[in-house]
């Protein structure tokens, strides 16, 4: 509530739609009923993994946000389509995969709100394509190093979204 709030001061013309509820794998397709792009920022991998299978069977572009204590990890994907990896490329599909929280590490706060605000770029792009595809590519922030990169990545041959 307090992000719709805040959102309704900046832009009184913004119709938003809050749902105070938990995602989870039995409301998650309902959710994504007649949704034109999903940005994933979530704290834990469980609920990233609900978000992106929903979002592959759905057809629904999946922009991927994540921090680390130093370092952020952004990417589209688009599953669905001939060459593009979805999530589970990138992670594969370990349901008891460990999950250190953002509340255990810590987090350099700056880094949140760069990896957001290239996110938010990302999902513009998904509704009003502009530039170059960012799917099938990783961006990598390095805040310890100075660095950005990008990296390409690939469709796993053995991904359920390669059947
Ligand atoms: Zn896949």
């Amino acid at each position: 509530m307090a992000a719709a709030n805040f959102v309704q001061r900046m832009n009184p013309d913004v119709q938003l739609l809050p749902i105070d509820r938990r995602l989870d794998r039995g409301n998650v397709a309902r959710l994504l009923e007649g949704v034109d792009v999903v940005v994933d920022g979530c704290d834990n991998f469980a609920t990233r993994l609900i978000v992106a299978d929903a979002a592959l069977a759905a057809h629904v572009p999946l922009v991927s946000a994540a921090v680390g204590q130093f370092e952020g990890q952004l990417a589209v994907y688009r599953g669905w389509e001939p060459g593009k990896p979805c999530y589970r490329c990138l992670v594969g599909s370990d349901p008891d995969r460990p999950d250190v929280s953002c509340a255990d590490q810590g987090v350099l706060g700056a880094l949140t709100g760069v990896i957001g605000s290239l996110a938010a770029i990302e999902a513009v792009r998904q509704l009003v394509p502009f530039g170059e595809d960012s799917a099938g590519k990783l961006l990598l922030v390095d805040a310890l190093a100075f660095r950005f990169r990008t990296i390409a990545l690939p469709k796993d041959a053995g991904c359920p979204c390669a059947d």
